[in-house]
């Protein structure tokens, strides 16, 4: 995308002079002609760059880097004349990414202009490759669910939630029924594409709020939040019907169903995260010896 910088000085000619030389170096320039008409303009077009004279009459070029800097992911280059009115380090402290002296000798403007956009540039790397990191600790690899680890730190939180203003919290755990076997005679390659798929269709059952982990190897859970053990257990069947009807075709033999154990209970005030995933794990333990392919709730004793 073409760079965008915003040119604000009263001055009209010195303006036209560096948007027509900003234009020639193969810039998008804007001009104001006051702090006030820039915030306008900011906020009518993406700005990359905004190149600032200080004394202007109304909000000065200081005063108007602070709103920018405030608002926006911009940066600001100020111009002040050799008057000694306003000193680097004020501008600076303002945010502003470099400094300029009129008469402006625009070679010099350009080489600052340049390293303000490479320095840019590279903190955009920078974080893209800090989003990057922080959403690869969190993902597990395989299915593209969450992992474990942030299944502790979201129960935690929705916990804390759920005792601040009084909410509903259910959790619900599935188990892959007789998966072993199916690794046995299939090979653990197909398991693995089992367990995408099967990602895949728990993501897809999921309401706006809820959040989906693969807490073990053939283990899921999912946090629901302010939703009661009955509304858990809508969730819990449209999974367990659809991977019941889905066909699983490991590598290219004969269609085989798949099926899961469900256990689904609700948050007791006071109890702490690791019971409340422990009596999910035994009610899913219910279905196993249920038969598999079903759903069991255990709830918290003293509930309503
Ligand atoms: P049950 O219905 O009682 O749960 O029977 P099961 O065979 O699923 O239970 P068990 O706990 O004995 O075995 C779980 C199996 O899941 C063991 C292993 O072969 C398989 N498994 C666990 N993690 C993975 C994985 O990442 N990939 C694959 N392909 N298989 C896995
Ligand atoms: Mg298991
Ligand atoms: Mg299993």
């Amino acid at each position: 995308m073409e760079t965008r910088i915003l040119i604000v000085d009263d001055d009209t000619d010195i303006r036209d002079l560096m948007c027509k030389y900003l234009e020639m170096m193969g810039y998008k320039t804007f001009g104001a002609a006051s702090a006030e008409d820039s915030l306008d303009l900011l906020k009518e077009n993406k700005i990359h760059v905004v190149i600032t004279d200080i004394l202007m009459s109304g909000m000065n070029g200081l005063e108007l880097t602070d709103f920018i800097k405030k608002d926006y992911d911009i940066d600001v280059i100020v111009m002040t004349g050799y008057s000694g009115d306003f000193s680097y380090e004020e501008a600076i402290s303002k945010g502003a990414s470099d400094f300029v002296f009129k008469p402006i000798r625009f070679e010099e403007l350009h080489l600052r202009l340049k390293r303000v956009l490479r320095e840019r540039q590279l903190k955009k790397e920078r974080d893209q490759m800090l989003d990057r990191l922080q959403k690869l600790a969190i993902t597990d690899g395989l299915t593209q669910l969450y992992n474990s680890r942030h299944f502790y730190n979201r129960l935690e939180m929705e916990i804390s939630r759920s005792i601040r203003y009084g909410n509903d919290l259910s959790l619900l755990l599935m188990d892959i029924d007789l998966f072993k076997k199916y690794n046995d005679e299939h090979g653990h390659l197909e398991g693995d594409k089992v367990l995408v798929k099967i990602g895949n269709i728990i993501q897809s059952c999921l309401r706006q709020m809820d959040s989906a982990y693969r807490y073990g190897g053939e283990e899921f859970t999912i946090i629901l939040p302010e939703t009661k053990a009955e509304d858990a257990y809508t969730v819990a069947q449209r999974i367990r019907k659809t991977i019941e009807n889905q066909k699983f075709i490991p590598d290219g033999k004969d269609p085989v169903t798949i099926t899961i154990s469900i256990g689904i209970t609700e948050y007791c005030p006071k109890e702490d995260a690791a019971s409340l995933v422990q009596r999910s794990d035994k009610a899913m333990y219910i279905s196993k010896q249920k038969g598999r392919n079903s759903i069991s709730f255990l709830l918290p004793q003293d509930r309503k």
